[in-house]
């Protein structure tokens, strides 16, 4: 069974690749200057959640201080993204917060000097925005991702936009409950595009991340008849994801960053996008057979 196991992660990965950069800092920095070549910025993730040891959340903020340096020393156009459940926030606060802040610190020698903290499901959201706020207060170059399938969001993008805090907005990923969420995908796009609006008037450099073409196209509308200029925001799409409407984005003078993730543990991020999209393993087998 021992053996069985790694051979069917290892039959999976070939699936993932199209979603996953590769497993080490050297091919997710390649996976950056490729991007960067077509115009476009990224923001790389470590993959890995719910670490549930210090060692093993030293270990995960250990290689964003890695990246951090690779990226500066290759001089490539990235930011990072980090979950704060590989930074141990369910082992403490407190222990999340200090290896949060060693990021955030060596970030701020960078280019760019930004770090995003991902959202993850519910139970974990109220604990990464305490973290979030806490960091704020002595950096501000951080900012959460905020979810438009949460009721609650419409505040905390109010919250945001009055604090001065950057935010990416997305649909959200998790299986939220109906008392916390709208569960239908109009009540969500609905959501979404109040919110976006939101976000391009009045707040501060907002990252619109979805694939969703009805929802670009109505934002960068909206956008046009704002006069809200292109370099007031950004678009953000998950690396593999619509490369065409990237391109096109990018032509059209838009900002574009792509999420880039890579490492081992790409299981719940690869099923993550097999479950909101089940086309997307059929784009993971197609380039399997067409590579
Ligand atoms: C940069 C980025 C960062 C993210 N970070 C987080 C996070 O921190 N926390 C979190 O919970 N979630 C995160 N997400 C995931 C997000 O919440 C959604 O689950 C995911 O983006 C799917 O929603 P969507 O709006 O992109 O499009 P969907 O709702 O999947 O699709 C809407 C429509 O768009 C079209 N479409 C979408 N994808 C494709 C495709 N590949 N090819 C062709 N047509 C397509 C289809 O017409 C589809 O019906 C992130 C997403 C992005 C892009």
């Amino acid at each position: 069974m021992s053996r069985v196991l790694p051979a069917v992660q290892r039959n999976f990965y070939f699936l993932a690749r199209r979603f996953v950069a590769g497993e080490d800092v050297a091919s997710a920095i390649a996976a950056v200057r490729r991007l960067n070549a077509l115009g476009i910025s990224a923001t790389l993730d470590f993959l890995g959640e719910d670490v549930l040891e210090r060692d093993a959340a030293a270990r995960q903020r250990d290689v964003y201080l890695e990246m951090l340096d690779a990226i500066a020393s290759a001089g490539v156009n990235s930011n990072v993204s980090v979950k704060l459940t590989a930074m141990g926030l369910l082992v403490s606060e407190d222990f999340a917060l200090e290896n949060l802040s060693t990021i955030v610190e060596r970030a701020a020698r960078n280019s760019d000097p930004f770090v995003r903290i991902d959202m993850e499901g519910s139970p974990v959201l109220p604990a990464t925005l305490r973290v979030f706020r806490r960091a704020f207060a002595h950096h501000k170059n951080v900012g959460p991702v905020l979810q438009a399938y949460l009721k609650r969001t419409a505040s905390d993008v109010d919250d945001a936009i009055d604090s001065g805090v950057r935010v990416r907005l997305c649909k959200g990923a998790y299986n939220e409950p109906p008392e916390i969420a709208y569960r239908r995908m109009s009540e969500i796009r609905a959501n979404y595009l109040t919110l976006a609006r939101r976000l391009l008037e009045r707040g501060h450099y907002p990252g619109i991340a979805t694939h969703d073409h009805r929802l670009i196209a109505a934002l960068k509308q909206f956008a046009r008849d704002r006069g809200i200029g292109r370099d007031r925001f950004e678009f953000q799409m998950l690396y593999g994801c619509r490369p065409r409407v990237q391109r096109e984005l990018v032509a059209q003078g838009y900002r574009l960053r792509v999420y880039v993730p890579f490492g081992t543990h790409w299981a719940g991020y690869f099923y993550r996008r097999v479950l909101e999209r089940r086309e997307n393993l059929f784009f993971a087998l197609s380039s399997i057979f067409s590579s």
